[in-house]
């Protein structure tokens, strides 16, 4: 049996890929088991920010595989102090608190806006409320599919864990409307990735900060894809100028090479977790917090947030400068980029297919739209060639 027959034959079938096997990577680009080369653009839905294999990032993980990988934290090791000091300097939040994945730290999130509600702002007993928005993505644990609003993601997985409202995303007036006095956090993302590279109206973050401080409500951004230089700023909420109480990242910390998680937040809100209230086995292991604090570094050394702002907006003017009746709309900010095919020419899929057949992996979202999100370290140049395969296809 070959790659794909054995994963089909021993494997849930959980996803569908494209039928390639990836056998290596540098930077940009992967390699398959015949060695045709791709151009990475889905860069594993933004976890490879700093392109695949980043020297110094696989030579900090090497230096500390050969001192010391995991420790629990029943005892303290001499990686965690300094990696939460970089992810509380670039982020401006007093604490941070350290998960595997991107899912485990909405789930710590909602925890923490939970406790808050319950300890500062004196909502009642198992009232805690969180308004949650249409097509979000937050991960696949049982409380976090409850509130998505893709059937799919729900269907035959209940029952689900009650305290979620849902608003359209976008909607201002609508988040105000929702929010009573057992509300305790708005949880959103600043752009949705996964929902289809939705983008909310300009100001709306900004709007949504001002109705959360004005009712006392806790502003959550999830920023597991848009965050660490993905959109062009380091966090996508500086488009607006402003800063969650609760932020959490994952993906892209750890920088492809192993799964790093947290959620950063202010002191009041940190300081209400007590020993035993919440935890992980691997969660701040000193072999992720090395290998997290060298995939901040390199998004700070190699400036790749600004090198996203210049290429994404290059890489969008470039994609709307296409003239094909395919094209329904381009849109994004940095380098996360959506394209929509217009209805009439079919779903998104069998274009991502003549792509990959160009040497471009990409991969459709939501049926219609393809998503080009490259590794930031890519150039110019290799832009270039990208829009010429992507032209090709919708010729
Ligand atoms: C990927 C993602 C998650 C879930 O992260 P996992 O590591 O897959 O659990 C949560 N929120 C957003 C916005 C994401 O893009």
């Amino acid at each position: 049996m070959n790659h794909i027959e054995l994963a089909e034959k021993y494997g849930a079938h959980n996803y569908h890929p494209l039928p390639i096997v990836i056998s290596k990577a540098e930077g940009v680009w992967v390699w398959d088991t015949d060695n045709n080369r791709f151009l990475d653009m889905l860069s594993s839905y933004s976890a490879l920010n700093q392109g695949h294999r980043h020297p110094k990032i696989i030579a900090a993980m090497k230096e500390q595989l050969d001192r010391v990988t995991l420790t629990s934290r029943a005892f303290h090791n001499d990686q965690m102090g300094e990696f939460m000091k970089i992810l509380c300097e670039i982020s401006q939040m007093d604490k941070a608190l350290l998960m595997n994945s991107g899912a485990e730290a909405v789930e710590t999130a909602i925890k923490a806006a939970r406790k808050w509600g319950y300890k500062v702002k004196g909502v009642e007993a198992d009232k805690a409320e969180i308004i949650v928005c249409e097509n979000n993505f937050h991960g696949r644990t049982t409380t976090i599919v409850g509130f998505s609003s893709e059937e799919q993601y729900r269907a035959d997985f209940g029952p689900f864990t009650p305290g979620f409202r849902t608003i359209p995303y976008g909607d201002a007036d609508a988040l105000a409307a929702a929010i009573n006095p057992n509300t305790v956090g708005f949880l959103f993302e600043p752009i949705q990735g996964e929902g289809g590279i939705l983008m909310p109206p300009t100001g709306f973050i900004s709007e949504a900060r001002r109705i959360c401080s004005e009712n006392r409500v806790l502003l959550m951004a999830d920023e597991i894809q848009t965050g660490l230089g993905r959109t062009g700023k380091m966090f996508a909420c500086e488009h607006e100028n402003i800063k969650p109480d609760i932020l959490i990242i994952g993906k892209a910390l750890g920088g492809g090479l192993y799964p790093v998680s947290a959620i950063l937040a202010s002191q009041e809100v940190m300081d209400l977790f007590h020993p035993g209230d919440h935890g992980s086995t691997f969660g701040g292991n000193p072999l992720a917090c090395a290998c997290g604090k060298a995939a901040l570094n390199v998004l700070l050394d190699e400036k790749l947030p600004e090198r996203a702002a210049e290429l994404g907006e290059y890489f969008i003017s470039r994609l709307r400068s296409i003239d094909s009746r395919h094209v329904k709309e381009v849109r994004g900010k940095g380098l996360l980029i959506g394209l929509e095919i217009d209805e009439a020419s079919g779903v998104a899929r069998p274009f991502c297919e003549a792509l990959s057949q160009r040497g471009i992996l990409a991969k459709e979202t939501h049926q219609q739209t393809i998503r080009f999100a490259p590794p930031l370290v890519i150039t110019r140049e290799e832009v270039d060639w990208a829009v010429e395969q992507i032209q090709a296809v919708l010729l």
